[in-house]
Formats: C-alpha cells, structure tokens, sequence
C-alpha cells in the first residue's frame, strides 16, 4: 500500500473571506459582546427556524447554559445515550445533577425512544437527546414521551448542523438545542457554542449565565447610558467574541456548500462499502436528512477493530473512534457507579466502530485511497 500524507478525521476550512470578515473587527470599537454577537445569533436562528439563539464561548458552555435554563439542580435526573461526548453529560454534573444513561438502537446509535420510559422516575426532569454522527434522533417519540411525563426535551445538536427530521431542521426540534462550533464541527469560530430556543424564558435565563449572573449586559447598558446593573445569580463569563462571532457569520454562508461536500463524501464511502458485509456503515433512516459531522462504520465482529484501527493510522488515516460509552469513564464509574453491562448495545457497538476522515476538503481521490485502504487492512488480517 502507497501511504499517504496524514488525513485528519475532520478539519475547518477558512478562507479569505473568513479572514477579512475576522480582521474587519479587529479594527472596529467591539471586541466582544458587540453587534456581531447578535448578528451571528440571529442567523444562526433563522438558519434553524427557531426564535432565539444564544451564542456562547464553547459547546460545552452552552450545554450547561441550557442545564442551568431548566433549573437542573440536586436530586435531579436527566436522562442522556452513553454514545456521545463526555460533555453531554458533565453538563448535568456542572448543576449537580445526576445522569442517568439510556442504551441506543443498535443500527442507528441514537437514544432508544423504548427504554426510556424504564428509566423515568419521580426525580427525572429532562431527556437529552444526541443527533450522533449528524442524524436526527427520532424526535417524535421522544416528544410523546416527554409530554407525557412533564420533561424538558433538549438535542445535543453538536455533530447536526444542518440536519433534518421530517422536514424540519435540528435546532427547531427540542425544546432546546446546542451546536458547538470548534474547528471538527460543521462550522467553526476556533471556540464557540450556541444554544437555539423557541422559548423566551430559557434565551432570558442563558443570556444573564453567560454573564456572571447579571441581569444587563454592557451594550444594552450603553444604550441606556446607565451604570446600574445588579447580579442577580451565581453566572458565568461564557461570552463569545465578536472576533469569533464575525468568523462564525461568514463560515455560516458556506454551510450549504460544507455539507453538500460531507453528504457526497458520505456517499463515496457508502458506495465503496456496499458490496462487503465486513464493513456495516451506520443505518441512516428515512425520514432524516443526515448532516454528516462523522462518517461511521462498524467493524465485522470476527475481526480485531485495534488492530485494523493501527493499521490505517500506520496508513497516515486520521481515524477515530467515537465515542468511548460516557459510563465507563473512570470519573462516572466512581462517582455514580456505572458499570459495564449498563448499555449492553452500546459498549458492544464501542467495541466495533471506526470513524473514518470527512471534511469539505477531502477529494475523491483521497477517499478512494482511504476505502481501498480499510478494504486492504480487513483482507490481511483476515488472511492471518
Ligand atoms: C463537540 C461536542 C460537544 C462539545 O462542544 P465544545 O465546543 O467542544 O465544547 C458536546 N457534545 C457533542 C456531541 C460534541 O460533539
């Protein structure tokens, strides 16, 4: 095999345009909570046809921002899939309270609407549900569910930007969404996160956490030309820039052409793979439109996934594995006693998975090489 230069398995693309938007307000009065904030909100808003959105320093930030509108507090459960970032479920921790994990659907990966209601108790007040890999979790169930029993419904939106459930984008499904804009995601302004709402109590609640608990921030002080502000909760300074948010406002108009490009890649791979059963490129269904923050395959279960995964970083593939189930974590397993076990369909499917390189920049030639490579991996270690 010809190895190649290192493909990483995701990456931005930045252009000049980016750059003079950036260098823009550099030169201009605000650095930071100034007009870009807003006007980086207000299309990340129409972008998902949802109301409000709140712009905030990570994705992180705005996972606890949205934990914090909901009033998470001590003693109270929310419930979340294993298969995500760690971060998904720190943000219940942040508010002191407790996770509780749901098993996914063994073809999809997202939440199992099935077992949630098994897990609902007198305590549990949320469902967090995570569009893995950039495909829609099964909103409507979900919605039921969470109707039935008074829970809030909030979408780690992180890998789906730009994704679609029966017509509707994700941002505008849950009660709250958060997308994160770091350099692997869709878009990106280095560090940023957002939190999209339809309701104006939740983007009231976010916008005096991210700052420090204060009740005004310091533009509309100005406008008011008033010194007078009060702290009226224990906040945060989550702020974004406007350095980012202007980065974020250009990236954003090329979003249409960064997922054309993931979908395509997505189909390279998805042809590629069609004639093996050795490898099972993660189901998507049909009601979706997938946004494809990763491209996922699961390994055949007679083969060695560590081993096929050293070959191809020996191969120059930038590949990954997401994710490591969030309950076998040394820190939850101590603190909440999760065990293996818990999410049976989960950890077997960790044991599987292999998260090959996609981003706008990959050309067709390099995921021919990258396919052909995976295909040349599993045929020698197979001949052994
Ligand atoms: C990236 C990501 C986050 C965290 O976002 P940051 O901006 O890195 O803090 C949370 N959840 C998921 C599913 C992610 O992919």
């Amino acid at each position: 095999m010809k190895s190649l230069p290192y493909i990483p398995y995701g990456k931005q693309f930045i252009d000049e345009i980016d750059i003079d938007a950036v260098t823009e307000v550099l030169q201009s009065d605000w650095l930071t909570t100034g007009p870009k904030v807003s006007e980086f909100e207000r299309a990340i808003a129409d972008f998902v046809d949802a109301k409000y959105a709140v712009a905030v320093s990570s994705g992180t930030a705005a996972l606890h921002c949205a934990m914090y509108a909901l009033n998470i507090k001590e003693g109270d459960e929310v419930l979340l899939p294993p298969m995500t970032f760690a971060a998904t479920a720190n943000c219940i921790v942040f508010q002191k309270g407790t996770p509780v994990f749901i098993d996914v659907e063994p073809d999809t990966l997202l939440i199992d609407p099935g077992k949630v209601e098994e897990k609902i108790t007198k305590k549990t007040k949320a469902i967090v549900a995570v569009d893995y890999a950039g495909q829609p979790c099964d909103y409507d169930r979900l919605r039921i569910i969470a109707d039935k029993y008074g829970l809030a419904l909030i979408s780690d939106g992180c890998h789906a930007l730009g994704a679609e459930y029966k017509k509707k984008k994700v941002g505008s499904l849950a009660d709250m969404t958060v997308f994160s804009f770091h350099p692997v995601k869709h878009i990106t302004t280095g560090e940023g996160g957002i939190v999209t709402t339809d309701n104006p109590e939740y983007e009231k609640r976010i916008k005096i956490f991210r700052n420090h608990g204060i009740n005004m921030d310091s533009h509309q002080r100005n406008a008011k030309g008033d010194w007078f502000y009060e702290m009226i909760d224990l906040g945060y300074n989550y702020r974004i820039t406007d350095i980012q948010c202007a980065l974020g406002i250009s990236q954003l108009k090329k979003l249409h052409r960064y997922l054309i490009q993931r979908r395509r890649v997505a189909k390279l791979y998805d042809q590629a793979f069609a004639k093996t059963e050795i490898i099972m490129p993660i189901f998507v269904k049909k009601d979706v439109v997938h946004a494809y923050h990763l491209y996922v395959v699961q390994i055949h279960k007679d083969l060695d996934r560590s081993k096929v995964f050293e070959m191809l970083r020996q191969n120059n593939i930038g590949v990954n594995v997401h994710y490591i189930p969030v309950h076998l974590h040394p820190y939850y397993r101590k603190k909440y006693n999760t065990a293996t076990g818990m999410c049976p369909i989960a950890e077997d499917a960790f044991n599987h998975i292999i998260s090959l390189p996609i981003f706008y920049e990959l050309t067709d030639d390099n995921v021919k090489k990258i396919s052909n490579c995976l295909m040349e991996c599993i045929r020698i270690r197979k001949a052994k």
